[in-house]
């Protein structure tokens, strides 16, 4: 007896494609790089290559040691860590000229620093061949070794995302060995080590939260002084993965915003295709120095 839910008619919508899009398509392939933009078909993927000069990289490979519900990735044993990946990455943002970067990648529990050392490298890669480029991190909780934190945040990344994804009830139901606790507390310490960079934190809506838990989720990422917190509808990947329990109408989600930005967060996107790194260009200032 499952039913699926229709989609509502404003997540229907085409994708533009254009030449440079086709051209930065390419040279992703060429470089042998994974994007979340690709591999999780993202809604926005014209806007941001083509028009907002915006990516977001997954490095470390596409093969995850973790297989959480909600998540498009392959579940596996990563067989490799590709040392040459930073230079890469550092390549194609420079080719592509972005204006701004989002690197994240697969949770590497089968290294003993989650690759946190390729991670850093990869963000210092950037810098060095693209200076006036803002870069975003996104990793993932590296089980709680604050070691690997430390490295990562000796790289200077322009905004620290690690985020929640959903509420503290259905956490072990939606993500795999991640706690919702954990990720806070990952949270707070990058602003004990870096006070001056922004923190981020995203959840999906659409999983059978309730408002009031969205609300406390929000009152649980201030308490950890996050600083941007984004919201946006789940869309289930595959029928293997968990389903829909509910499309948000987005008046919902611009009440939701005006709550986020009147409890205190500094900036808030929320809407149907909100995405981690929607938008996160303007949620920047200027470039760190090393
Ligand atoms: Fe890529 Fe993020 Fe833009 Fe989606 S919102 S296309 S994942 S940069
Ligand atoms: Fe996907 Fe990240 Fe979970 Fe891995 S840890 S399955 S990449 S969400």
């Amino acid at each position: 007896e499952t039913e699926y839910i229709r989609k509502p008619e404003w997540l229907k919508i085409k994708l533009n494609t254009t030449q440079s899009y086709g051209n930065i398509k390419n040279l992703v392939k060429g470089n042998r790089l994974n994007t979340v933009c690709e591999e999780a078909r993202c809604p926005n993927i014209y806007e941001c290559w083509s028009e907002r000069g915006t990516a977001t990289f997954m490095i470390l490979g596409n093969v995850c040691t973790r297989g959480c519900r909600f998540c498009a990735v392959a579940t596996g044993r990563p067989t490799e860590l590709d040392l040459a990946e930073p230079e890469r990455v550092a390549d194609s943002v420079s080719v592509m000229g972005l204006k701004h970067v989002v690197v994240t990648s697969v949770a590497r529990d089968d290294l003993n620093d989650g690759g946190a050392a390729v991670f850093a490298e990869t963000v210092r890669a950037i810098r060095r061949k693209s200076p006036g480029t803002t870069i975003e991190i996104l990793p993932s909780d590296m089980k709680g070794d604050y070691e690997s934190l430390r490295t990562l945040m000796d790289s200077k990344p322009d905004i620290f995302d690690h985020n929640v994804e959903t509420v503290r009830r259905l956490t072990p139901r939606v993500r795999a060995i991640a706690k919702y606790d954990r990720s806070l507390e990952l949270l707070k310490r990058v602003k004990e080590i870096s006070p001056e960079t922004p923190t981020k934190s995203s959840i999906m809506v659409g999983l059978g939260e309730t408002k009031d838990e969205i609300l406390e989720t929000m009152d649980d990422l201030l308490a950890h002084h996050v600083d941007i917190m984004t919201i946006g509808q789940y869309m289930q990947p595959t029928k293997k993965h968990l389903r829909v329990e509910r499309y948000y109408h987005p008046d919902e989600f611009a009440e939701l915003k005006e709550i986020a930005l009147a409890k205190g967060f500094k900036h808030c996107e929320s809407g149907p295709f909100v995405r981690t790194s929607y938008h996160a260009d303007e949620q920047v200032g200027k470039p760190q120095t090393q």
